[in-house]
């Protein structure tokens, strides 16, 4: 409580401390100013009043008497001839009516009348004296009219320490910080200090009268019913409570409009005695009420930022496992079912990467808000940090529940998002776990579900998956894997095997695809699947992808160095590589230093990255173009299958994907895909290249179709350099079914 000394409290403290002992009454001797006109009278009165030990003063004239009283100390008493030339006596009574001077009048009326002696004692004369009087009859009713001025000096003092007082402790109470109150037995106001209209702004007058209900927030009456006129069997136990109020005055401190937190106190106040001799009549409450709205806002704010995302508002993750503790006790007494889902966004990364992380942060709100659509009644929804959440669905009743969610939340992504004119596709991967066949304890739980996710992940993504004891396993394999390739990378483990691309016409390697290879040590050479998919999630692709395209160009730079300066180079993009800030410059410099050429080079894109990345690579592509570098669709038609892109899409090539190739056989119907594509690719102008040929029947109607550009087992798997040295010297046979047996002899099948 800080209260600055006011100038008025200083002097009423000081008034009142100086008069304490009351006023000097008796300690000087008693004044008297005489009055008479008759010089003689004066005189002896003087004498015979000096000789008692008064104090004298005289006056000849009424003139000369209210010229003395003009200034102070003005005399205790006033011996006032009745009857003088001029201002007379009943004059001067007159003159002084008005005044309330601190002095007695004595009138001394000599032959003056009844009448006039009257009229001097109803105008405010004290007494009087009818002349000639014995000099103890003037003594004795000196002595009574002191006697009553000091009487009425007493009462007027008490009565004004009694006002400075009250002055005082008024001021204390309208100065205390907080709001004091007091209610009668029903609850209503009889009195509230200042402080209750800056606290509530309310008037006092308003509240005066008034039952406190109409100022407690309506939630919290019950609580304040209690306190406040609670007429309890004990004593005057005071009683603490936080209570909101309602207040007049615009919202403070981050509040809410029309309330203020109080803590409020009770008193009851009971009649002393009584038929019960403990306690007297309840009289009513005593108390205050002091905000705390600040400090409470305070308390809550940091309580919130303890417990929740300020960036997606959404619990986080000491929240979310407060949350999944509750749930989990209540799931094992009501003998049901929770699921807990672990929900990663995938390449989120890459966005905040490129874009920067404004764009990042309204992503996640605006994912955050697809997510939260996605909730049932009871449902938690939590960020757990980076582009992780969680979902705690309690009581499910079966997997299919949690899947049902897991898919319309997996739906509720898949429409693209619009951050500041980009449109970002953001997919997902989804783990899932139930209580308590995955586990029943908070952290395995969650865990089980962030290892599901973890499996999706290493999967291809966007999708969801139930945890499975077994992928304990996996999953400590997977970790074990990220961590031999970034080893690999390190130790150089990395190298490109090329297929060739054969042209069906002249029966001759046109071209080659570098495809991805790890010689592990221990595990021999190890498949693209079981390491591009965690590359990619880990971030790791984008120097695979680097060292990988470098080794290829420098081969492909010398075989066209050494004799084949025609063939071409299908390179493997992924989306994150294309993403970097310095792709073009960096892919450009690569051809440059290995030395080859630019126009011989082809990019392999899949479809999901350019219908994702759209407005990302679009324009890298375009200056990569302009440099004759050339653009290919690779998987084509397993996609969005969506044409309209290709329209917006510098695009050059189509690869008809090997699972449509793979579909062709024989009986017509199936293969209307691939021709479907052939078709489409020739009247867009583009060139057309199917892979993953394996029989002669499949190349015949490729052929057929009007595909002359192929790729796949039935002329060679992909081979290391040396082994593509070999093939471009003996050069692929053609395509004939006479020569298959040899042809797949030469192709390692068999
Ligand atoms: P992709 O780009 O579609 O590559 C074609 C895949 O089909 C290759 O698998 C190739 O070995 C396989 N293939 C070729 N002919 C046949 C055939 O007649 N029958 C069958 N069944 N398969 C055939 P691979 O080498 O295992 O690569 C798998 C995928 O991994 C590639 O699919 C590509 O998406 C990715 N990948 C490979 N290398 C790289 C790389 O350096 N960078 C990136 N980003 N991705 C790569
Ligand atoms: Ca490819
Ligand atoms: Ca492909």
């Amino acid at each position: 409580m800080t209260m600055t000394p006011d100038p008025g409290l200083v002097s009423l403290a000081a008034g009142l401390s100086a008069g304490a002992d009351g006023p000097a009454v008796e300690s000087r001797p008693t004044t008297v100013l005489i009055v008479d006109d008759q010089p003689r009278m004066r005189e002896s009165l003087g004498a015979l009043l000096g000789s008692r030990g008064y104090g004298v003063e005289l006056a000849d004239s009424g003139g000369a008497a209210l010229a003395r009283l003009e200034r102070a100390p003005v005399p205790d008493l006033i011996l006032l001839d009745l009857v003088m030339p001029g201002t007379s006596g009943l004059d001067v009574i007159a003159a002084l009516a008005a005044r309330e001077l601190d002095t007695r009048i004595v009138v001394l009326s000599g032959a003056a009348s009844f009448e006039h002696v009257k009229r001097a004692l109803t105008q405010g004369a004290a007494d009087f004296l009818r002349k000639p009087f014995e000099a103890e009859e003037l003594f004795t009713t000196l002595a009574r009219v002191q006697r009553a001025l000091d009487l009425e000096r007493r009462a007027r003092f008490a009565e004004k320490r009694l006002t400075e007082s009250e002055q005082l402790h008024r001021f204390m109470i309208d100065h205390a910080p907080d709001m004091v109150y007091l209610l009668d037995p029903e609850g209503c106001f009889t009195f509230v200090n200042d402080r209750a209209t800056a606290l509530l702004g309310w008037a006092r007058d308003a509240l005066l009268g008034r039952h406190f209900r109409d100022i407690v927030h309506e939630q919290d009456l019950e609580v304040a019913q209690f306190v406040l006129n609670e007429r309890r069997t004990g004593d005057r136990a005071s009683r603490d409570v936080e209570l909101r109020l309602r207040s007049r005055l615009p919202a403070r401190g981050g509040g809410v409009q029309g309330e203020v937190v109080a803590e409020v106190t009770a008193t009851g106040i009971y009649a002393v005695g009584g038929t019960d001799s403990r306690r007297g009549a309840f009289l009513g409450t005593y108390g205050h009420a002091r905000d705390v709205t600040e400090r409470k806002r305070a308390q809550e704010m940091v309580q919130y930022q303890a417990y929740h995302d300020l960036l997606t508002h959404l619990p986080n993750r000491a929240l979310f496992h407060d949350r999944l503790e509750l749930a989990v006790a209540q799931a094992r007494r009501n003998k049901v079912r929770l699921a807990v889902m672990f929900l990663d966004l995938d390449r989120f990364k890459v966005v905040n990467d490129t874009l920067g992380h404004t764009v990042g942060d309204r992503l996640l709100q605006q994912v955050a808000e697809r997510l939260r659509n996605c909730l049932r009644g009871g449902d938690t929804l939590a960020r757990l940090g980076g582009d992780e959440f969680c979902f705690l669905l309690p009581d499910v009743a079966c997997r299919e529940d949690a899947a049902g969610v897991a898919q319309k939340v997996l739906d509720g992504l898949a429409t693209p998002f619009q951050v500041e004119n980009h449109e970002l596709f953001v997919g997902a991967s989804i783990g899932i776990s139930v209580y308590p066949d995955s586990g029943e304890s908070v952290e395995v739980l969650i865990q089980s579900a962030d290892i599901a996710m973890y499996h999706i992940k290493g999967r291809g993504k966007n999708g969801y998956e139930f945890f499975l004891p077994e992928m304990n396993a996996k999953f400590s394999s997977l970790l074990a894997l990220e961590r031999e390739l970034r080893n690999a990378l390190a130790m150089d483990e990395l190298e490109p095997f090329f297929q060739p691309q054969v042209d069906l016409d002249s029966g001759a390697i046109i071209g080659v695809e570098a495809l991805a290879r790890w010689r592990h040590p221990e595990r021999g050479l190890v498949e693209p699947i079981d390491f591009i998919p965690l590359a990619e999630e880990t971030g790791l692709i984008v120097q695979v992808d680097r060292c990988i395209q470098r080794k290829a160009c420098e081969a492909v730079a010398a075989w066209q160095r050494g004799g084949r300066p025609e063939l071409t180079l299908s390179l493997n993009v992924s989306a994150a590589q294309m993403e970097q800030a310095d792709f073009v410059e960096a892919m450009l410099a690569m051809f440059e230093e290995t030395g080859v050429r630019t126009d011989s080079v082809k990019l392999e894109i899949t479809e999901s990255v350019i219908m994702r990345e759209m407005e990302l690579i679009v324009p890298k592509l375009r200056r990569l173009g302009s440099k004759g570098v050339r653009i290919g669709i690779d998987d084509f038609g397993t996609g969005y299958s969506s044409l309209s892109y290709l329209q917006r899409f510098p695009v050059d090539m189509l690869k008809i994907d090997r699972s449509f190739v793979n579909d062709i056989r024989g009986d017509g119907d199936e293969a209307s895909i691939v021709n479907a594509i052939i078709h489409m690719a020739r009247g867009l102008g583009l060139d057309i290249v199917a892979e993953g040929v394996e029989s002669e029947l499949q190349l015949r109607y490729l052929q057929q179709q009007g595909c002359h550009q192929v790729q796949g087992y039935i002329f060679s798997r992909p081979v290391d350099r040396s082994g593509l040295e070999g093939c471009l010297a003996h050069g692929m046979p053609r395509a004939d079914p006479a020569d298959r047996t040899s042809r797949l002899r030469r192709a390692g099948r068999v």
